[in-house]
């Protein structure tokens, strides 16, 4: 059994990460999503324990304390983790699985799992962003604005991504991000697949 793959996404607010890892779930069964924590209050219809676990800043803090986090990071005034959970674990029994963090969390990521497959998911413009924040309908003109401002700074940092996908339709991000996925355990199972045959 080979070591699954540990999937990070990123990319700006509003690019439709939260969408496309959606689809991309439903649609690969073998992929286990990651639930982070957060302290910020859910949104109409998010569930606990399903979008996310949402803790008071104190059970975060806590958790931080008894190092709970793979990694977490203050994204607009909150805390979002990736509680640790059995990452590894899974992995190693050969399961796949996806965290969908911000680029903060996603650094520390790629220092403490430089296995991990990284991919950035781009909007296909800056306009196209903002369009997209706006229609979303739940943020403030400053939260937008400061969501904006952050947009910028956050592509840069798609720069040091083992890859990036552009999303202008849901269904052509997750094609290439399977793609992705099916070449990488191509490229990381080689040698078992190689031993495999020569041993038969
Ligand atoms: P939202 O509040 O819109 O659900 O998420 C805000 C940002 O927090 C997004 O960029 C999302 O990717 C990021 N985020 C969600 N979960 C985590 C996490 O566990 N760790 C980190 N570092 N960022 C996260």
């Amino acid at each position: 059994m080979s070591k699954g793959l540990l999937i990070v996404i990123s990319g700006p607010s509003g690019t439709g990460k939260g969408t496309v890892c959606g689809e991309l779930l439903s649609k690969t069964p073998e992929l286990a999503y990651s639930i982070s924590a957060t302290t910020r209050q859910p949104r109409d219809g998010e569930v606990d324990g399903k979008n996310y676990y949402f803790l008071t800043k104190e059970q975060f803090e806590k958790m931080i304390g008894e190092g709970g986090f793979l990694e977490y990071a203050n994204v607009y005034g909150n805390y979002y983790g990736t509680p640790l959970g059995k990452i590894e674990e899974r992995r190693e029994a050969g399961q796949d699985i996806l965290l969908e963090i911000d680029t903060q969390g996603a650094l520390n990521v790629m220092k403490r799992c430089p296995d991990g497959l990284f991919i950035f998911l781009l909007p296909p413009s800056l306009p196209e962003l903002e369009r997209r924040i706006r229609g979303r309908g739940s943020e403030t003109e400053e939260s937008l604005a400061r969501r904006l401002g952050s947009a910028e700074k956050e592509i840069e940092i798609g720069r040091n991504y083992t890859f990036v996908v552009i999303n202008d339709t849901v269904r052509q991000a997750v094609k290439r991000i399977q793609a992705i996925m099916v070449a990488e355990h191509c490229r990381r199972d080689k040698e078992d697949m190689i031993n495999e045959v020569l041993e038969q």
